[in-house]
């Protein structure tokens, strides 16, 4: 059983003090909600565990430890290696600073509409899980079981190319209405991997070109700047989807950009690799903008 390799993996490493904490989930308040823990000590291994319900990206904590002295153990499905990737290339995270410790992740299932029930078996998957392209970490020390088969998951750009199909006073009302629901609560921006910068332009004071007015014209300025600042370190984790708590199709808008990137600089998935730079992360000294 998964649970028990990661306990004991966990376990390991703590003993023989080759990390000094191990990031991983814990059950939650609830049966169907599984929350990060942070463990520094062989006895607190007990508490991991691994079910459907562990759909936190683990990787974002290790921006809290990026002035530790030791290392850092964090467990990582697909869309968690894939944001380690981006962390590296950002020098964010220091690779010989982190042991990984793949799983496999056959998909996250969503909360009950009714508490009561306790079928897990009947729960929908996720929608980011729905339309996983790596389920298996990209990077990893150890993987624990084997890998499992990739999904078939469609165009994901399905839904970006029925928006860009409408006009623009109809993608305005789309998207204004939308907007407008946002409650500037920043869960979204804070629960994504390739935001890191150590302060964000949303939590200065004293620019006047940002307000952090809650009405539509500033959450779209919000909105259209935390999406643009990922431009092209996106994993399509769908993190900041899931955790928006008005609901917001907030993957509409990062696969429009995705989508926009792959034409103007051909097809680029981020954190696939650490060799793979991002297009808009590097230059080139042939570029033809006239500019450069
Ligand atoms: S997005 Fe993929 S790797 Fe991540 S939890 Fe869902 S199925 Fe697993
Ligand atoms: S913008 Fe959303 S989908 Fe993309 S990396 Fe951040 S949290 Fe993940
Ligand atoms: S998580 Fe949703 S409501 Fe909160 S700031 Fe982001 S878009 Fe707005």
């Amino acid at each position: 059983m998964i649970t028990e390799k990661i306990r004991a993996a966990a376990k390991e490493l703590l003993e023989k003090g080759e990390v000094e904490t191990v990031i991983g989930w814990e059950r939650g308040t609830f049966w169907y909600n599984s929350t990060p823990v942070f463990i520094s000590k062989p006895e607190q291994a007990d508490r991991l565990v691994f079910d459907d319900f562990c759909a936190n990206n683990l990787a974002k904590y290790l921006l809290d430890y990026r002035n530790a002295d030791g290392k850092i153990a964090v467990f990582v499905k697909g869309c968690d290696a894939r944001a380690i990737t981006r962390l590296i290339q950002d020098n964010q995270v220091k690779r010989e600073k982190v042991y990984l410790i793949g799983i496999p992740c056959t998909g996250m299932k969503e909360a009950p509409k009714t508490v009561s029930s306790q079928d897990v078996a009947g729960l929908p998957l996720l929608a980011k899980c729905q339309s996983c392209a790596t389920p298996n970490p990209v990077i990893y020390d150890i993987l624990l079981g084997d890998p499992v088969p990739q999904k078939e998951v469609g165009n994901r750009f399905a839904g970006v190319e029925a928006l860009e199909a409408k006009g623009a006073d109809e993608k305005y009302e789309h998207w204004g209405k939308l907007f407008s629901e946002c409650i500037r609560c920043y869960a979204c921006r804070n629960v994504c991997p390739a935001c890191n910068c150590r302060e964000c332009a949303f939590d200065a004071n004293g620019l006047n070109w940002l307000g952090k007015q809650n009405n539509l014209q500033e959450n779209q300025m919000f909105n259209m700047t935390r999406a643009m600042h990922v431009a092209g370190r996106c994993i399509e984790c769908g993190e900041c989807e899931r955790v928006c708590p008005m609901g917001l199709p907030l993957m509409d808008i990062n696969r429009k950009i995705i989508k926009d990137l792959n034409e103007l600089f051909g097809s680029y998935d981020a954190g696939l690799n650490l060799e793979d730079r991002p297009p808009l992360g590097q230059y080139k000294l042939d570029d033809p903008e006239k500019f450069m």
